[in-house]
Formats: C-alpha cells, structure tokens, sequence
C-alpha cells in the first residue's frame, strides 16, 4: 500500500509545481544582510533550527545570498562580525527558479547537487510599472520528496 502510494506520488510529480510545495515567503525565516552577530543574533539563528538562511538587503523580497548555519562555525559573538563579512567570504551560489517549475524538473536539478534548496520567483507584471521578480517563497529537496512519499518529514 505504501509503495503503491510513493509511485503515485512520483508520478504526480509533473503534474506538481514548485509553488505548490513552497515554503510561502512569509514564513521564511531570513536575515538582514546588515545585521551584526553578536551573542544574541547568533543565539536567534541557532534557535530557529533550519540550516540554511536566505539573506536579504532591505527588503525581504531582495534575496542577495544564503548563509549556511555551518558558516557560523568559527565566528566568536565577542567580535561582532558582520554577517556580510561572513556570506562574502563563503559566498554560497543562490539558486532561483520559476514557480512553475515542475517537480520532476526540480528534483533534477537538486539532484545536480549545487544546493538543495531554491529561491522560488515569479515575473510580476500586473499593474502600471515595469515587469519584475517577485519572490514568493523557497523550496528544498525535503518538499519534493514529501510529495513522493505523501507525508510529512518530522525535523530531528
Ligand atoms: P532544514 O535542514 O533547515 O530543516 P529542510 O531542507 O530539511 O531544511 O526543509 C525542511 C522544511 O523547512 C521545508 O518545508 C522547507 O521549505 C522549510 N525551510 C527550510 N529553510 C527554511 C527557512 N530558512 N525558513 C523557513 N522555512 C524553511
């Protein structure tokens, strides 16, 4: 019953689109990119518990890079390092796609290995001005495999 259920869901994956699956852009958690890390900025992103922070420069829609939990490894609070400091020296590629993206095609594409999470956008061109990026939330491999299996990864 269980593997005729994953097959399903793995079929279904062409059907399914990143957006989807996404996490919504409002609860992302993200950092500002002029943000210091001091003790209790730290203390704020360990205890949010994901591994991977999107990093924004003034607005939350204005995604400049991703800092991986891990980065923070050597960084002592009493030196009040700038997380910029920190996402330019490791300077984590961040990866964008469409949100109609299909699943299979995302899987794919995680599967290539560069990161296993993405940053989920859309051409907005409703209204007066000019078209332009809207993000609209992210996605990991851990949602796509959700879809395959039909149920929910707890976090360790
Ligand atoms: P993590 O390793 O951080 O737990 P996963 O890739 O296992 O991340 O994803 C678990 C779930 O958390 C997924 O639904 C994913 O969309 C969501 N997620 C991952 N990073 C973030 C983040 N920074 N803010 C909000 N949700 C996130």
């Amino acid at each position: 019953k269980e593997e005729l259920n994953m097959i399903q869901g793995a079929l279904e994956l062409r059907n399914k689109t990143v957006e989807d699956v996404m996490t919504p852009i409002g609860n992302c958690f993200m950092i500002q990119a002029d943000a210091v890390l001091d003790f209790n900025f730290m203390s704020e992103i360990m205890e949010s518990g994901y591994t991977r922070i999107p990093v924004y420069d003034d607005e939350r829609s204005n995604i400049m890079d991703i800092l991986y939990v891990k980065d923070l490894a050597f960084v002592d609070p009493d030196d009040c390092t700038t997380l910029k400091t920190i996402t330019k020296f490791y300077n984590h590629p961040v990866h964008f796609v469409f949100h109609d993206t299909k699943l299979d095609a995302m899987l794919e594409e995680f599967k290539k290995g560069k990161s296993h999470l993405a940053i989920v956008q859309k051409v907005n061109n409703e209204g007066e001005g000019d078209p332009f990026y809207e993000v609209l939330g992210l996605v990991t491999l851990e949602d796509v495999i959700e879809e395959i299996i039909k149920s929910e990864i707890l976090d360790e």
